[in-house]
């Protein structure tokens, strides 16, 4: 059974193996065992039900919380070849019953619902005569009432499950770990502890970082600078915080979009859709977003305010990266955000007992923040995982990061407020250190204070961001109400009896996350196009770590395409040729030479069958050599490419590597235009036989590059 689950992994996803984590769950559920699945967002849930599904006889009924994404999901099932539907109230009556009649013929593998559905009589009659075999829960968390995503009518699903027939088995998914959702999972839908997994909570390819004291805005600004072409979500904790930041945003020129509970529900599906399609790059919200965003490309998560737990936060970051590719998690630290989070809990909650254990949850949040551990391995064992190594690239691992000292000039802002009997706003305390002659500071007579001018080297604008950043750390606190006064805080007693060191966590320059090559821009734009014309978003037509494969190994063939991860067979019918034709247009054109060891791979990852066989036929006989017999048998490039399924340029570069490479003759003339045989000599000779490209932009239209190469060829020119 685990062997024909593998080979469906291939088949489907173009995926080699499976995650550790997926493993035990898929064989646990295969053994026909009620199981529940605790993994990470981003740690590959949905195969975990999905295989099951296609290797079982009947239906796999799925339940998922979020009918605005239902659609992506199925989509993304018919892309690979898998025949899944969903029902929701979006549809007309008409359609639901289309898609009924298609569950009872067994037409579909999977069906989507939304637990509103459940108690629907139809949908109970139909499913009488269908057999169903799984029924798998996502977010399961939703069933909880300790979950921060409880639906009411998630806790249906018990009894919605006691009703079918067929006895199917239950799967359930969720990211959140904590005791009190496990319990409530388990008991709704019947889970044994020992059926429980709870799993791979590491995330290799994301790069964390806590910055402290950095001006947030301005980091934002850079970092979004410098990664302009990438995809990612601010999170901030407040309505009013996202609306100010997408303004800010969308003035400087990012193309932003903004999610929270306060828009309306067209306004929120338009961002989303935006996002998702890559029309617009960032999505600032609050947590109100993202749950069942399964887009693969985002690069980045920002949270500008601390979340109230390492399970949000987790939950939230976590949307960065699921395609595997080397992904940022930034949490821009602020003191005020806990004083916020505590209020939150003050306002929210009732029972002593639980605001007890939300205060533990809010303390490990901030210990996150404060502490010099690596912090993957910090989160790893807050969900009870027992950290492998150290990441080496967060922001405690990497040295790229500096502590920088300001004890000083902390003392003296301290000194300089103390002074001032902790009565004004922070531009007058900044005015005081700066030395300026101000009315107000003649009228208290400040000038005569031994810290006026104490800080004359700095500009105003410094030093009212130094304050900010001591109020942000904790030292200073500000009071609320029109006119905020800056007092000293607790914490600023010992570091001006020198017991205590004021040290800043920054990061010396903003990088790139990725440095992305032109074919991989090339093969970014062929995407968007493709999706757009197939009306589904770019990541479902090949994700980030596809693309970035292919601009790395360069597959011109169908072989070879296959061999790339996130390539399965029904991708490669849809949209593989388009991809290979982009691919060998630019190698063409920028004159890249293939040679073999280019094209042996370096990641463990990569499939194993893949050295040696990437070139030849299922025979065994190479495919240019192949490719040679045909065209000897008379067929034109055009007849050899229909034959072969692959494109016109992949057989006229099959042609030059045996030409290159194997001792054979190729009759070139057949290639070349007489007319125009002269005129290429000549404009190679002008231009050079570097690359390709300026060659024919120097000819006429019709000379195509396949004439220029034979020329070349025929005439020992390269
Ligand atoms: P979750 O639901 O747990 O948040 P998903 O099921 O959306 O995560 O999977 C996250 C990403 O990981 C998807 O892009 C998926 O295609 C990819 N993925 C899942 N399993 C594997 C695997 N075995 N090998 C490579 N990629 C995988
Ligand atoms: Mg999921
Ligand atoms: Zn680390």
């Amino acid at each position: 059974m685990y062997e024909q689950a593998i080979k469906l992994l291939q088949h489907y996803y173009g995926y080699q193996d499976f995650r550790p984590g997926q493993k035990k769950i898929i064989q646990n559920i295969l053994d026909r065992k009620n199981t529940l699945g605790v993994m990470p967002t981003g740690g590959g849930k949905s195969i975990c039900y999905q295989i099951p599904a296609l290797l079982m006889d009947g239906l796999t009924i799925v339940v998922s919380p979020l009918i605005s994404l239902m659609k992506d999901q199925v989509d993304t099932l018919n892309s690979i070849g898998v025949k899944a539907t969903y029902i929701n109230s979006s549809l007309s009556s008409g359609e639901v019953q289309h898609r009924l009649r298609l569950m009872e013929q067994g037409e579909v593998k999977l069906v989507y619902l939304a637990p509103e559905r459940l108690d629907s009589y139809d949908f109970m009659s139909a499913l009488q005569h269908t057999p169903i075999s799984l029924v798998a829960v996502d977010e399961a968390h939703c069933m909880s009432q300790w979950g921060h995503d409880f639906r009411p009518s998630y806790r249906e699903v018990g009894t919605f499950i006691q009703g079918l027939t067929g006895n199917p088995i239950i799967a359930a998914f969720t990211a959140t770990a904590t005791k009190e959702v496990i319990h409530d999972i388990s008991s709704i839908l019947n889970i044994d502890p020992e059926n429980t997994f709870v799993t791979g909570f590491s995330r290799e390819n994301l790069t964390f970082s806590v910055l402290r004291g950095t001006n947030k805005e301005s980091f934002l600004k850079q970092f979004l600078k410098a990664n302009k072409e990438e995809a990612g979500i601010v999170y901030a904790s407040t309505r009013k915080e996202v609306d100010h930041l997408f303004s800010l945003l969308s003035e400087k020129g990012f193309a932003v979009g903004k999610y929270h509970a306060g828009l309306t529900e067209d306004e929120r599906r338009q961002f989303q859709e935006d996002f998702l399609y890559d029309q617009v790059k960032i999505m600032v919200a609050t947590n109100a977003f993202g749950m069942g965003i399964d887009k693969s490309n985002v690069r980045f998560v920002i949270h500008y305010n601390m979340p109230k737990t390492v399970e949000s936060y987790y939950q939230e970051a976590g949307r960065a990266g699921r395609d595997g590719e080397p992904s940022e998690c930034v949490l821009l630290f602020n003191a005020r955000d806990v004083q916020l989070q505590k209020f939150l809990i003050e306002e929210s909650i009732r029972s002593p007992e639980r605001k007890q254990q939300e205060y533990q949850k809010l303390q490990s949040m901030m210990d996150y923040c404060y502490t010099q551990q690596c912090l993957q391995s910090y989160i790893v064992r807050y969900f009870g995982e027992d950290p492998q190594e150290n990441c080496g690239k967060c922001s405690n691992c990497s040295d790229e990061y500096v502590e920088q000292d300001i004890s000083l000039e902390a003392q003296k802002i301290f000194s300089c407020i103390h002074r001032m009997n902790e009565r004004f706003g922070a531009t007058l305390v900044a005015k005081v250190l700066k030395g300026y002659k101000d009315k107000r500071i003649q009228q208290f007579r400040f000038e005569q204070l031994p810290t006026y001018g104490l800080m004359s080297n700095y500009t105003e604008k410094e030093l009212v961001d130094l304050i900010n950043i001591l109020i942000a750390e904790g030292y200073l606190i500000l009071t609320e109400g029109q006119y905020p006064i800056v007092k000293l805080g607790s914490r600023a007693v010992p570091v001006l009896k020198n017991q205590e060191k004021v040290l800043l966590k920054l990061k010396e320059t903003v990088e790139r996350i990725s440095e992305n090559s032109d074919l991989f821009e090339a093969l970014r734009a062929l995407r968007k196009k493709v999706a757009q014309q197939a009306e589904i978003p770019p990541y479902v037509v090949f994700a980030d770590s596809t693309l970035r494969e292919m601009s790395k190994f360069y597959p011109q063939d169908k072989d070879a395409m296959l061999e790339i991860k996130g390539v399965g067979e029904q991708k490669y019918e849809k949209f593989g040729r388009l991809f290979e034709e982009e691919i060998t247009r630019f190698v063409t054109e920028n004159g890249i030479e293939i040679n073999k060891s280019a094209n042996v791979m370096e990641s463990s990852q990569r499939k194993p069958s893949s050295v040696g066989s990437r070139n030849k036929t299922s025979s065994g006989e190479p495919s240019h050599l192949f490719t040679y017999k045909l065209f000897m048998e008379g067929l034109s490039i055009k007849e050899i490419a229909k034959e072969r399924k692959m494109s016109a340029i992949t057989i006229q570069n099959h042609l030059f590597k045996c030409a290159e490479e194997e001792d054979v003759e190729i009759d070139w003339d057949t290639f070349i235009p007489r007319e125009f045989e002269d005129v290429i000599i000549q404009v190679v000779e002008e231009v050079g036989s570097e690359k390709l490209k300026p060659i024919k932009e120097a000819l006429p239209e019709e000379v195509d590059y396949m004439a220029i190469k034979a020329v070349m060829f025929k005439h020992g020119i390269s």
